[in-house]
């Protein structure tokens, strides 16, 4: 007995089997979930299909992988689409995993005060307004009970230098949750937002993983990063009927960083470096 038996739905955001996407489908397929997925769409002279490749790859041999169709969350197109060959095979859904962000990389690596007009709109538009997209779009093929969950970061809680205009449209996302939670509670729907501490995965080296990763080892109370898999069982569970009472809540799976408000054990050993010998 699983805990997805007889459950369906949609993967969003798997690139590699570094993504946190693959975590949780990787979690929510072996509970005996069906999911679908999606991939970047690839450019039509892309003769090697690089997108649609490197997702396939990670769906070998995983019968519960029941599709894999392109999906450009800028595009309403493709969204229409998804959700056409989600009825298609699936029906009604149970779950929607949103784990999608994208920002330009001259924007993230400037000073927030300097981000350009046409990045802002892409960062929100990409990383943000596409959870309301998708939901809007999946809405009529929702079950009773269904669980839409995003993944966000605590650099939209507090400032988090380097993460810059990421750090503005996880603040955009987390509202995001509330008010989908509002709007679909009606329904028996629920919203769910995962807070990961910082994973190596391809959006993760671009928001400068390897520093926070540091951080977090000397700082959180379990002195030590978080791992995919710890992710992964998180974002499984959010989307799962056990957690049929959580709804419009963010969920820190981050070893306890965000509850610090000193450097914590680490101070010692600042106090120490910064004596005068
Ligand atoms: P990832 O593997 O790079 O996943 C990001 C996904 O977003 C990729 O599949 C990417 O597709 C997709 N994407 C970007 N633009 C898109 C578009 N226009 N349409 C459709 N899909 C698009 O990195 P990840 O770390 O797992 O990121 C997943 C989520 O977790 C993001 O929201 C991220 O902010 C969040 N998060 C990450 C961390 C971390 O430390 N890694 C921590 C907290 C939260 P392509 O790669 O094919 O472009």
């Amino acid at each position: 007995m699983g805990w997805f038996d007889g459950k369906k739905g949609l993967i969003l955001g798997v690139a590699n089997d570094r993504s946190i996407a693959w975590a949780v489908a990787q979690e929510v397929m072996a509970q005996g979930g069906l999911c679908g997925f999606t991939h970047l769409p690839d450019r039509p002279d892309d003769e090697k299909q690089k997108n649609r490749r490197r997702v396939a790859k990670c769906l070998e041999n995983q019968p519960n992988a029941r599709f894999l169709v392109p999906l450009d969350v800028q595009k309403d197109e493709d969204i229409a689409q998804l959700m056409h060959k989600t009825a298609e095979e699936f029906g009604k859904i149970d779950f929607l995993l949103h784990s999608i962000a994208f920002a330009d990389r001259e924007d993230l690596s400037r000073a927030t005060i300097d981000t350009s007009r046409s990045g802002f709109h892409l960062a929100m538009d990409v990383s943000v307004y596409s959870l309301l997209a998708v939901a809007r779009a999946a809405r009529p093929l929702l079950n009773p009970g269904a669980s839409i969950l995003t993944m966000t970061y605590f650099g939209g809680e507090k400032c988090v230098p380097g993460y810059n205009v990421m750090g503005i449209c996880k603040a955009a996302l987390d509202a995001c949750v509330r008010y989908l939670a509002f709007d679909l509670g009606s329904q028996a729907v629920r919203v769910n937002a995962i807070s990961a501490g910082p994973l190596k995965t391809l959006a993760g080296s671009a928001a400068g993983v390897g520093e926070m990763q540091f951080l977090y080892e000397k700082i959180a109370p379990l002195q030590r990063n978080v791992t995919h898999e710890e992710v992964g069982r998180a974002g499984a569970f959010l989307l799962s009927s056990y957690s049929d009472g959580i709804t419009g809540e963010i969920l820190h799976v981050d070893a306890g960083y965000n509850i610090m408000g000193t450097p914590g054990r680490w101070l010692e050993e600042l106090k120490g470096a910064a004596k005068p010998s």
